[in-house]
């Protein structure tokens, strides 16, 4: 193809990958053949790798003339097929761009490339004195424009909020090439906010190359503590208290587990962090009001190591990437829905009933960084993995309808991508044909990750 002899020549001949095994890596992100969508991979005609944000513009460039599709590509950590290239096309490897261009102790902001690794950002920031506030699960291998495409949240969203918002400026290499950057200012009224729109945008609008993000202090303290609960009902009860005395907890991971083995506990962990005198004073009326609701103190070190085992889903993920981890007859996938606080006790209980319903087993129920933000997780066994895959898909598709029904929305923190795009249109209504005008608007050729968000359906 000529497009790759021009690539070549333009960005080096070691930045274009074109071996059928280098492809290969980039035909599957997160979402696995074991999930309720049974994908078949999806090989890029080939892989990019840039260095710059001016390489990013310019490959753009070449490929809108050219109409051949790009996908970003970050960590590949994303759990929605987003970074899978559908259309062929070219993966754009975003790793590269890995500088942390500047770090500001007074206005406390980090101006930090795409393709840096969340892990080596807070490494960083950490030998600053500074603290970054977007700690997902995968924050050892996910990146900061895969955090902000996905719009992300981590295990201290609730006092540091989503990936997009410690986003103060952007800059995204456009369609066309064009280099856009969005001011960095603390707060604007002078139109539209051009940085939102490509927050949870998943690379369909431009391509992010570098972001301004709010940082934090290092906080002077930390405290996690844990509590178990009798029935899920109970904790809740908590948490609605602490909510509506606008006590929120920098950590909230809520979550009971179902099987035989396990015994039907429901365990609270909740953290704070900042300067003594508040974290002190959280801690104390917290506790006094879980103890109201009949939370049972776990001992220390269980919260400790919560805390310290974070992260190691996605070492195991870095080392053994598309492993068979589960047995071959066996599908799972979760639902992470966002409702109104008062309807997650009816969604709950309608989930569970809807899953005995498809006989697709609960595995984990829980709340994450906010009284609303509910998920579950199931698992299902049949006679094939495509047949397990098929049940764990429908009862997926109904949890999240019904929590469409219930005002929520259908996911919080893991984007779209492929395998929710077919709920779009329910998720948004009119909302989705102004999505598609937009697309149309900012890249009239659709080259960028077409296929995704349900675009194509509008
Ligand atoms: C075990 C596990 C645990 C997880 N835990 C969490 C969690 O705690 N919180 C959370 O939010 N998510 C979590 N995720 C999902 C995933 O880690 C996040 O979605 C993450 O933000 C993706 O970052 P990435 O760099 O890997 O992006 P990728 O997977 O590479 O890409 C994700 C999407 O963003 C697009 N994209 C990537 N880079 C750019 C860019 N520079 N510009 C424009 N578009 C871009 C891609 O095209 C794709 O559509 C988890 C995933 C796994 C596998």
């Amino acid at each position: 193809m000529d497009l790759i002899a021009t690539l070549r020549a333009m960005l080096g001949p070691a930045a274009v990958l074109s071996a059928p095994a280098q492809r290969a890596r980039y035909a599957r992100d997160g979402l696995g053949p074991w999930r309720g969508a049974a994908l078949p991979p999806a090989l890029p005609d080939a892989v990019v790798r840039p260095a710059s944000a001016a390489e990013v513009a310019a490959v753009l460039h070449l490929a809108s003339t050219h109409g051949v599709p790009v996908v970003a590509v970050g960590g590949a950590t994303g759990l929605m097929g987003g970074a899978m290239p559908v259309r062929g096309g070219l993966a754009l490897d975003l790793r590269r761009l890995n500088r942390l261009r500047a770090v500001s102790r007074i206005d406390l902001t980090a101006d930090a490339e795409a393709g840096l690794v969340l892990g080596r950002l807070a490494r960083a920031l950490r030998a600053e004195g500074l603290h970054l506030g977007h700690d997902p699960w995968t924050l050892p291998v996910a990146t900061v424009g895969g955090a902000i495409a996905t719009n992300g949240i981590g295990y201290l969203g609730g006092k540091y909020g989503s990936a997009g918002d410690q986003v103060l400026g952007l800059e995204v290499a456009l369609a066309d090439g064009t280099l856009l950057r969005t001011r960095p200012a603390v707060r604007a009224s002078a139109g539209y906010d051009l940085r939102r729109l490509f927050v949870g945008s998943e690379g369909t609008l431009g391509i992010i190359t570098a972001a301004t993000l709010r940082v934090f202090p290092q906080p002077e303290r930390r405290v996690l503590r844990g509590w178990s609960f009798p029935e899920f009902a109970a904790g809740f009860a908590a948490l609605l208290d602490l909510h509506a005395l606008g006590l929120q907890p920098a950590l909230l991971d809520y979550g009971e587990e179902f099987g035989p083995e396990v015994p039907a506990t429901c365990t609270l962990f909740l953290g704070w962090e900042g300067y003594r005198e508040e974290v002190q004073a959280a801690l104390r009326r917290a506790t006094r009001q879980i103890a109201a609701r009949g939370g049972t103190p776990l001992p220390q070190g269980e919260a400790g190591a919560f805390w310290r085992r974070r992260h190691v889903v996605a070492q195991r993920l870095r080392r053994r990437r598309q492993s068979e981890w589960l047995p071959p007859r066996t599908a799972f996938d979760f639902v992470h829905v966002a409702l109104p606080p008062s309807a997650v006790l009816d969604y709950r209980a309608r989930a569970l009933a809807a899953l005995a319903q498809h006989c697709v087993a609960p595995r984990e129920c829980g709340l994450w960084t906010h009284p609303g933000l509910f998920s579950v997780v199931l698992a299902a066994e049949r006679d094939t993995r495509e047949e397990a895959s098929a049940a764990v898909g429908a009862a997926v598709d109904e949890l999240l309808r019904l929590a469409q029904d219930l005002g929520g929305a259908m996911e919080y923190c893991h984007g779209v991508g492929l395998r929710l795009a077919h709920l779009m249109a329910r998720e948004h209504g009119a909302g989705l044909a102004l999505m598609h005008r937009l697309k149309q608007a900012l890249d009239p050729a659709g080259i960028l990750n077409p296929g995704k968000l349900g675009l194509d359906l509008a």
